[in-house]
């Protein structure tokens, strides 16, 4: 599959609500978002496959300056999710504190903690978000 149709493949299933990465058939790792060849071992023996959803949320921060196509979300948090399947994704999470530095420090200190992803319109793309 080129490169092109695995990102269309990507987001036609976000809009039927799967989430798809893909898996080598070379060393058993996964890759998130699907990739043409495996990010552990470069092999292109792999297959597109759903993934769980399921991640820990490793850290997150808000504030600061979003891009402007993301300003009317604003404040919202961006973190760093490690999913199930092995791979790191870095992406917007809801039901997080956002405005209280000492409610959102006193939830660091119970990282990491089990989200799961939930997929979101945001500035018109659907995107994966993950959710506490
Ligand atoms: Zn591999």
């Amino acid at each position: 599959m080129s490169g092109e149709s695995i990102v269309r493949t990507f987001y036609a299933a976000l809009g039927e609500g799967k989430i798809l990465g893909t898996k080598c058939g070379e060393c058993g790792s996964y890759s998130f978002p699907p990739k043409t060849a495996c990010t552990e071992c470069g092999s292109r023996d792999i297959e597109v496959v759903e993934m769980s959803g399921d991640g820990e949320l490793q850290f997150y921060s808000s504030g600061g300056l979003p891009p402007l196509r993301f300003a009317d979300y604003a404040p919202y948090a961006y973190g760093l999710v490690k999913l199930k399947e092995g791979p790191m994704w870095l992406t917007m999470i809801k039901g997080v504190e956002v405005v209280d530095h000492d409610k959102m420090e006193a939830f660091f200190t119970t990282l990491p903690v089990a989200v799961k992803a939930k997929i979101a319109e945001v500035a018109g793309t659907n995107i994966v978000t993950f959710e506490v």
